[in-house]
């Protein structure tokens, strides 16, 4: 469901199999320095091996014994002003040791425009048409999600919903089910005014993956809330994650999975700025640093690395997506960082703003979508908002257009 030819949806019947498969291997390049790129490389595994972060070896979804004790025995009875600290040491030295880059990560990113290049040396072509990324012709998605971890957080919901809607944007929100009293009535003015509302994991005591037998337990129960909430999303608390478990969850989209995170428990990333397919859900992994991450590991007081991080995005008509936490979001410093980071980015034009439900369904339909030809036009039924752009060769990488250009040259 990941192929190069399912994401770019190139509007040309004339591209064989091997052809992909040569294009994906001349671009291999791009990967150099990543466990995916050792040889012997094969074009049909590039794919899951980056996206499903297998290139980390088999290990990657467990925590180290130390980590499990640390989240499981001693975070729980530190105290926040000793937690900040010693994260921040911990993570330091994880974040040397990591194989992706940070803040940006654009391997695999430059890799899939490559393979798009490779091609169209190989048909002696110029342009090619595909569906765009984005319906309506907009170049790039924002995403706002949001976990509230405790009690502190949830009694804030209200005031960064009213700061969202101030500048125009809606956001999810994501409760933890049986970590606190969560509040039916919030849940319910949420809905009503247009945002989201997901579920983050069960209990967030940093347990949930330590045996299959315990996930699919807690997985039922985590379903139960879902029906209850009438939520379609999920995002696992510390971002422990397992691709494999995760598919008994009866979601339509997952937020567990990021590009890049060299500070979270479980490091590594999928590398990939869009949406794709995760088994039976579509993953929109969080591409923007995480708001403590930002302000309080790095100690930013701007948004500027998230900012500057959107400009990349633009370039490759990737998803902005931003996880921040109400609990954060609390201190005047953090939230002023915030509605600095929603005020700039309503001045910006050219992007798709959504809930992640919508931004999740379109990527499917995209994705499913069967365009056809009339009168030389293409058309895609099914996929409302759809507009045709056109790939072009550039001296450097292949870029994209998204002027709607449906005039099919024959
Ligand atoms: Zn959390």
């Amino acid at each position: 469901m990941n192929t190069p030819w399912g994401f770019w949806r190139l509007l040309d019947e004339n591209i064989q199999p091997e052809e992909w498969s040569e294009a994906i291997l001349l671009a291999m390049g791009c990967l150099s320095g990543l466990p995916a790129a050792e040889p012997p490389v094969n074009a049909e595994e590039v794919m899951p091996a980056i996206l499903g972060e297998s290139q980390f070896g088999p290990d990657h979804w467990y925590l180290s014994r130390p980590k499990r004790i640390y989240y499981q025995y001693i975070r729980p009875i530190l105290p926040s002003s000793l937690r900040v600290p010693l994260r921040t040491l911990l993570l330091s030295r994880q974040r040397n040791g990591s194989l992706l880059r940070w803040p940006i990560e654009d391997r695999y990113v430059r890799f899939q425009f490559e393979i798009v290049k490779r091609l169209l040396e190989s048909k002696g072509l110029d342009a090619i048409p595909y569906v765009q990324f984005w319906p309506a012709g907009k170049c790039f998605a924002l995403v706002l999600t949001h976990d509230v971890e405790g009690p502190l957080g949830q009694s804030f919901v209200p005031q960064v919903a009213a700061l969202e809607e101030a500048y125009g944007f809606r956001s999810s929100f994501n409760f933890v089910p049986e970590g606190y009293k969560v509040d039916p009535h919030l849940l319910q003015d949420l809905k009503e005014r247009g945002f989201e509302v997901g579920v983050h994991g069960l209990k967030h005591d940093g347990r949930l993956f330590s045996s299959k037998a315990i996930f699919d337990k807690q997985a039922g129960k985590i379903n139960q809330y879902l029906k209850q909430w009438g939520a379609v999303g999920f995002r696992s608390p510390f971002t422990h994650r397992n691709p494999d478990w995760m598919q008994a969850l009866e979601i339509e989209y997952d937020l567990s999975f990021f590009d890049t995170d060299p500070f979270e428990p479980m490091p590594g990333g999928t590398m990939s700025i869009w949406p794709f397919m995760m088994g039976h859900f579509v993953e929109l992994p969080y591409t923007l640093p995480q708001d403590h991450t930002l302000m309080i590991t790095v100690g930013e007081t701007t948004p500027r690395l998230w900012l500057e991080k959107v400009d990349f995005i633009e370039q490759y008509c990737g998803m902005a997506l931003v996880n921040t936490h109400p609990d954060y979001l609390r201190q005047d410093r953090h939230i002023a960082i915030y509605e600095s980071f929603l005020s700039q980015m309503k001045q910006r034009r050219g992007y798709w703003h959504d809930l992640p439900c919508n931004i999740a369904r379109w990527w499917r339909q995209r994705g499913s979508a069967i365009p056809s030809r009339e009168d030389r036009k293409w058309c895609i039924p099914g996929l409302p908002g759809a507009c045709i752009g056109q790939v072009y060769m550039t001296d450097g990488p292949a870029t994209l257009s998204n002027r709607p250009s449906v005039e099919l040259r024959l």
